[in-house]
């Protein structure tokens, strides 16, 4: 039979009561360190005090009177991204995919008001993850989110990522954008060669492209910068984000420049929950961390060892860890054997790490991470592994942390 709830998820058979900062408590009292944080979700971990309050408070207010009014919440945190960023304007939504959504229509929009509507396919790369829309599974080129649910939206043609003659090649008449994420997560936490964003940039500009960004995971503070492609030192045209954004809460937004947005004019795009107060008091309060004075240092500080730990692990551990690859805490370990098996196996030890693709554990862990927190992932992961390689039967190095 039939379960209540729609069997599309392979549930982990653990329940949790509650969550402390960096850790999920279960019902039975058992504590897990969380390096899922709800998939790059909980920046700021679980039950955040300074987001209780915000959120709290809200509730006691206005949880929700429609986009038929003004949202004084939703203007604040408008002109706070704003002065933060390329933006000059923004939609707010409830999801990564809807935000991906209202930037599709927007790029393709954006040429239609130009005078070019045939300019209406949008460049994507294999591996990309953009949400489980009709839209976004079209976007994303996975045959396993599409299969079955055809016809396709048409509309977009995909080539391999990080490759910038691949992309020239596929530009046509009919090109009007380009669409990636600046790291792939769901695509195993690729980082694309260097140069390849500003050589995205450069093309668009030149072929008088869109540049739309997909920064759902990798933006918020994710990498050490509050958005991913602030490392490439360019800007782009259009940017969805949601996960980080929102701490936990469901927020997700597109903003854009004045001049990519000139075609979302009166009517042509809605929302009745997005941007609702209750998101608009979350997203403002995450905001007011994440930018205080040094946060992001301390996370590209805290990143820098991490990375170097796991450097070690990797050299202890060369039958299983492939690559440590990511940037600030945004993190991959390529995985020699199936990452799968690494998975359960941390979890066993009490770590909660999410797979990727490409045979990849992706470690996720709240931005607010402690250095002991990182000291005690580190070993699990140690222990796990050297737990696998013995079951395996596979050489391990044995080092110092012995
Ligand atoms: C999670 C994710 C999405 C989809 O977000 P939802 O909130 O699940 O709709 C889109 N793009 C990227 C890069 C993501 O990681």
């Amino acid at each position: 039979m039939i379960t209540a709830v729609l069997p599309t998820y392979a549930r982990i058979d653990l329940e949790f009561e509650r969550g402390e900062g960096c850790w999920l408590v279960t019902t039975d009292g058992r504590r897990f360190l969380d390096f899922t944080a709800g998939i790059a979700v909980n920046v700021l971990g679980h039950a955040h005090p300074y987001l209780v309050e915000a959120l709290s408070a809200q509730a006691h207010k206005l949880w929700h009177i429609s986009n038929l009014f003004r949202i004084e919440g939703g203007e604040r945190l408008a002109e706070r991204l704003k002065a933060v960023t390329f933006a000059d304007t923004m939609f707010f939504t409830n999801s990564g995919a809807e935000a991906l959504e209202c930037a599709i229509k927007m790029a393709r929009k954006y040429q239609y008001a130009s005078g070019r509507p045939a300019k209406n396919r949008i460049i994507t790369f294999e591996g990309a993850f953009h949400g489980r829309t009709l839209a976004t599974i079209a976007a994303g080129g996975n045959p396993k989110y599409l299969e079955g649910f055809g016809p396709d939206l048409p509309g977009f043609d995909q080539v391999p990522f990080g490759n910038l003659d691949a992309v020239r090649g596929a530009i046509t008449d009919e090109t009007g954008a380009i669409l990636v994420e600046p790291i792939q997560g769901e695509g195993g936490v690729r980082v694309p060669p260097a140069g390849f964003l500003k050589g995205l940039r450069a093309l668009c500009d030149e072929k008088g492209l869109l540049l739309v960004l997909d920064e759902v995971q990798c933006g918020v503070g994710r990498t050490g910068k509050l958005f991913a492609h602030e490392w490439a030192g360019i800007t782009p045209d259009i940017m969805a984000v949601a996960k980080g954004i929102g701490g936990g809460f469901p927020v997700g937004v597109c903003l854009a420049t004045e001049e990519a947005a000139k075609g979302m004019t009166l009517g042509t795009h809605g929302s009745t929950y997005g941007g609702n107060p209750l998101a608009m008091a979350v997203g403002n309060a995450v905001l007011d961390v994440v930018l205080a004075e040094g946060f992001l240092d301390r996370v590209n500080e805290l990143s820098m060892r991490l990375v170097q730990r796991l450097a070690e692990l990797k050299d202890r551990h060369p039958a299983m860890i492939a690559e440590v690859r990511g940037q600030g805490l945004l993190l991959g370990l390529k995985m020699n054997v199936p990452s799968g098996d690494v998975v359960t196996a941390f979890r066993e030890e009490g770590l909660l790490a999410p797979g990727a693709s490409d045979n990849v554990v992706r470690l996720l862990p709240p931005l607010i991470l402690s250095e002991e927190e990182m000291g005690l992932a580190v070993d699990k992961i140690d222990r796990a592994l050297s737990r696998l390689e013995e079951a395996m039967a596979l050489p391990s190095v044995k080092g110092a942390a012995e």
